[in-house]
C-alpha cells in the first residue's frame, strides 16, 4: 500500500510539473505573440430584434499563430489568466477596440459602443482610472467603451470590484455582467451592483424555447432586468424560434450567429457603414 501510496504520489507530481512547463511554454509564447503583433481582435454585432439594427460589437480576441492559423481564447485565456499575462493582454485589448473606434470615427462612420472583455485578474489589478486613461487616449467618449466582467470577478475581491464599478458608472462607461445566470447572483447583490446591463449567458438560451426550466430563467433574468431598470442582451442565439421567444418576453437586444458572427474589423466597418445609409 505504501508502495502504491508513493508511486500515485510521483504521479501526480508530474501532472503538475507537466502542466507548470507546459503553461510556462504558452506565456513564453504569448509574450512574444503581443511582440509581434499576432494577436487581433474580431467584432460580433449587438443587433435589435425590433428593426435589424446595429446596437453594437463585442471585441473578441484571436491569435493568429503563423502556421497554426487562428487560435480561439479559451485556448490561451485560462493560462494567461494563471500567469498573469492577462493583465498586460487585457490593456492591450481595451486599446486595440479604442484605437479602432477612433479609427472608424475619423473615416466619417457613426460608431455603435464596443464592448471587451475584463477578466477577473485584470479588474483586480486596475482601478477605473486606469482604464479611463486608455479611452482617453483616443479621445473617444466614454459612453462608446463597455466592459464585460463575470460574476466570479465581482465575488473575488467584493470590495475592490464595488468601488471601481461605481466609479466606472461615474464616468459614463457602461459595464455588462456577462455569463449572467451562471455565477451565483442573488437579487440583492445584483441591486448593489452599479451595472448597466445584463448579458443572458448562451447556456440558457441554448433551451428555449423546448426546454420549459431554460423558458423559467431565461424570462425570469429578463424580468428581473426589467425591474432593476438594466439592459438585457441575450447571447447566443442562433435559431430564429429563440429570437421570437426573446422578443415574445421583451428582449430585444440578441447576440448569436443568427445575426452575425463574430468577424475581422474591415467587415465590422462594412457594417457600420450600412447603418450609415439606412
Ligand atoms: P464570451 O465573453 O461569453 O463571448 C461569447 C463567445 O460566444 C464567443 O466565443 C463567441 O464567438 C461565441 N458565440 C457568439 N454567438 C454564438 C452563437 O450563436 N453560438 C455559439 N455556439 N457561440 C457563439 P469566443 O470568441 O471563442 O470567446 C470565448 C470566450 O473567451 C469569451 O466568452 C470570453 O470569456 C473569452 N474572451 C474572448 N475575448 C476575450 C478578451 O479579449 N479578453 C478576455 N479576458 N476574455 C476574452
Ligand atoms: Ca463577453
Ligand atoms: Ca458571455
Ligand atoms: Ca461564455
Amino acid at each position: 500500500a505504501k508502495r502504491a501510496g508513493g508511486k500515485r504520489h510521483a504521479f501526480f507530481r508530474k501532472e503538475l510539473a507537466d502542466q507548470a512547463h507546459r503553461h510556462l511554454a504558452l506565456d513564453r509564447d504569448l509574450r512574444a505573440a503581443l511582440a509581434r503583433g499576432e494577436f487581433q481582435l474580431h467584432y460580433q454585432p449587438k443587433v435589435s430584434l425590433i428593426d435589424q439594427s446595429l446596437e453594437g460589437f463585442e471585441a473578441l480576441l484571436r491569435w493568429d499563430k503563423p502556421g497554426f492559423g487562428m487560435i480561439s481564447p479559451g485556448e490561451f485565456i485560462p493560462v494567461a489568466e494563471d500567469t498573469g499575462f492577462i493583465v498586460p493582454l487585457g490593456d492591450w485589448v481595451l486599446d486595440e477596440a479604442c484605437r479602432q473606434l477612433r479609427e472608424w470615427i475619423d473615416r466619417g462612420l457613426e460608431p455603435v459602443p464596443v464592448a471587451v472583455n475584463i477578466s477577473p485578474r485584470h479588474l483586480r489589478q486596475r482601478s477605473a482610472e486606469d482604464f479611463r486613461r486608455i479611452i482617453d487616449r483616443h479621445r473617444l467618449s466614454p459612453d462608446l467603451v463597455e466592459l464585460e466582467i463575470t460574476e466570479g470577478a465581482v465575488m473575488q475581491d467584493m470590495d475592490h470590484a464595488l468601488s471601481v464599478l461605481a466609479a466606472l458608472k461615474a464616468m459614463g462607461i457602461r459595464v455588462a455582467v456577462d455569463d449572467f445566470g451562471t455565477g451565483h447572483s442573488s437579487l440583492s447583490y445584483l441591486k448593489r451592483l452599479p451595472v448597466t446591463t445584463l448579458k443572458i449567458d448562451r447556456s440558457f438560451v441554448n433551451g428555449v424555447p423546448s426546454e420549459r426550466e431554460d423558458n423559467g430563467i431565461v424570462s425570469t433574468i429578463i424580468a428581473m432586468a426589467d425591474m432593476l431598470g438594466l439592459d438585457v442582451v441575450a447571447e447566443g442565439v442562433e435559431k430564429q424560434e429563440q429570437a421570437n421567444f426573446l422578443r415574445h418576453h421583451n428582449c430585444t437586444l440578441v447576440q448569436g450567429w443568427l445575426t452575425g458572427r463574430p468577424v475581422p474589423a474591415g467587415q465590422a466597418a462594412d457594417l457600420l457603414a450600412m447603418r450609415l445609409r439606412r
